[in-house]
């Protein structure tokens, strides 16, 4: 298939409206009253991001999601996004039918439309750079800089899962059952963003942040922006069963998960009188969120384990 026939067969079933049907030089976004529009980009490349042997479908929603988990961490409703591809010779009209359909289911879950993007060869790994759009309420995209001391620090979904399914697929040895294997290696395959949770956030949360290169990592972004400290209790971070099966409970094994990366959940502050409004919101789009420290005067991520802090050597990952 050639460049056009491409764009044409596999991408114009995907596009939305102000996509022009893929056929204009660019796509419209029709301004909102009242709303701001939120952009964010992410690209995932095969052999850091994805394997090679990874199912088609499974790479494209993971390149959509670790977009959806950036609009979910500023509270913001997904909108259309932009897809750029470098693709290799070895890529078939199969594989790239696959992609299409695994793009579309989660277009499908997550309310969001192709507007464009661009289509190109490479001589190197397969490579999807996806840039995504959504709108939130006018001023209220909640930032990394608004965390005060005394905030109440708070985490969505189960932190780890994704280095656990990385590990497994590392042949890590584990005497894991077959379901929990799978489950950990479907996290790392394919991210959860809590999406339905975002557009409560702006209600209650005075900072937030994508947890995407590790728990702590990200945390100290935020505490940096804010100019505040963070003291997370350990025994709080919220592990999966079948991590903790794999990795165990020591304090070595919670921070493995902490600062492993790939979890695409959101870390954000809330004073501790928005607590009920927290969990009200948390339970109402059943999306798992737990409380896990404090914010105080001061910098940093401090890691709190029975009274005293944990060394954290190396708190996320680095592409550098
Ligand atoms: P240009 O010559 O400006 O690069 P293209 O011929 O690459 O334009 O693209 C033609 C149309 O197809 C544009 O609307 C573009 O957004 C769309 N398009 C190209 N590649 C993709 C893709 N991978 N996904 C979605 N839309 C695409
Ligand atoms: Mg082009």
């Amino acid at each position: 298939m050639d460049e056009f026939q491409i764009i044409a067969e596999i991408f114009t079933p995907l596009a939305g409206e102000g996509a022009l049907g893929l056929k204009d030089d660019a796509a419209l976004i029709a301004a909102r009253p009242g709303f701001d529009l939120v952009v964010t980009t992410d690209a995932i490349a095969e052999g850091t991001d994805f394997f090679a042997f990874d199912p088609a479908g499974m790479v494209a929603r993971k390149a959509l999601r670790v977009n959806l988990s950036d609009l979910a961490a500023k509270g913001a409703v997904p909108h259309g996004y932009l897809l750029n591809v470098a693709l290799p010779q070895s890529v078939t009209p199969d594989w790239l039918k696959a992609f299409a359909a695994g793009l579309a289911l989660d277009q499908a879950e997550f309310g969001i439309a192709l507007l464009g993007g661009d289509t190109g060869r490479t001589e190197g790994p397969l490579g999807i750079s996806i840039t995504a759009f959504g709108f939130v309420p006018q001023g209220r995209m909640t930032r990394r800089n608004g965390a005060r001391p005394g905030d109440d620090i708070y985490v969505t979904g189960t932190i780890g899962d994704s280095g656990g399914g990385l590990a497994i697929f590392r042949r890590e040895t584990h005497a894991l059952t077959e379901s929990q294997r799978d489950f950990l290696t479907g996290r790392y395959r394919l991210p959860a963003p809590p999406a339905a949770f975002a557009p409560s956030l702006s209600g209650f949360a005075s900072a937030s942040v994508d947890v995407s290169d590790g728990l702590i990592a990200d945390l100290g972004h935020l505490a940096q922006a804010s100019g505040v400290k963070l003291v997370i209790d350990a025994a709080a971070i919220p592990r999966s069963d079948a991590l903790r099966a794999f990795w165990g409970d020591a304090a070595a094994a919670i921070l493995r998960a902490a600062t492993a990366g790939d979890d695409y959940q959101i870390a954000f502050t809330a004073s501790p009188s928005n607590r009920d409004a927290v969990m009200t919101a948390a339970r109402g789009v059943s999306v798992m969120v737990t409380r896990i420290g404090q914010a105080e005067a001061g910098e940093g991520v401090t890691l709190q384990l029975d009274g005293r802090a944990l060394a954290v050597p190396r708190p996320g990952y680095r592409h550098f």
